[in-house]
């Protein structure tokens, strides 16, 4: 139970990593629902299953995908973003 849908539907559900707790926020206006939330978070870094369930963690506490190995997530794999 890691994502929080918020009875009044002004917020976009809270996402809670499993691991430390730490929660993905998103300012996004309107708010979004359950599946945009979680494709903002994948391309963020967490990672879990694609359900509000979960589990889900954070990009901390997720472990690194090796290059070159196809996740489930379907990420482009390799672009760590080299600046
Ligand atoms: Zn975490």
């Amino acid at each position: 139970m890691t994502a929080i849908p918020l009875d009044d539907g002004t917020c976009s559900p809270l996402l809670i990593c499993d691991d430390c707790g730490r929660a993905f926020s998103t300012d996004r206006r309107p708010p979004v629902e359950w599946p945009a939330l979680w494709a903002l978070a994948v391309d963020a870094g967490w990672q879990g299953r694609d359900r509000p369930v979960g589990p889900h963690v954070c990009e901390r506490c997720a472990p690194p995908v090796p290059a070159g190995v196809p996740g489930p997530v379907g990420r482009a794999a390799g672009d760590v973003g080299e600046v």
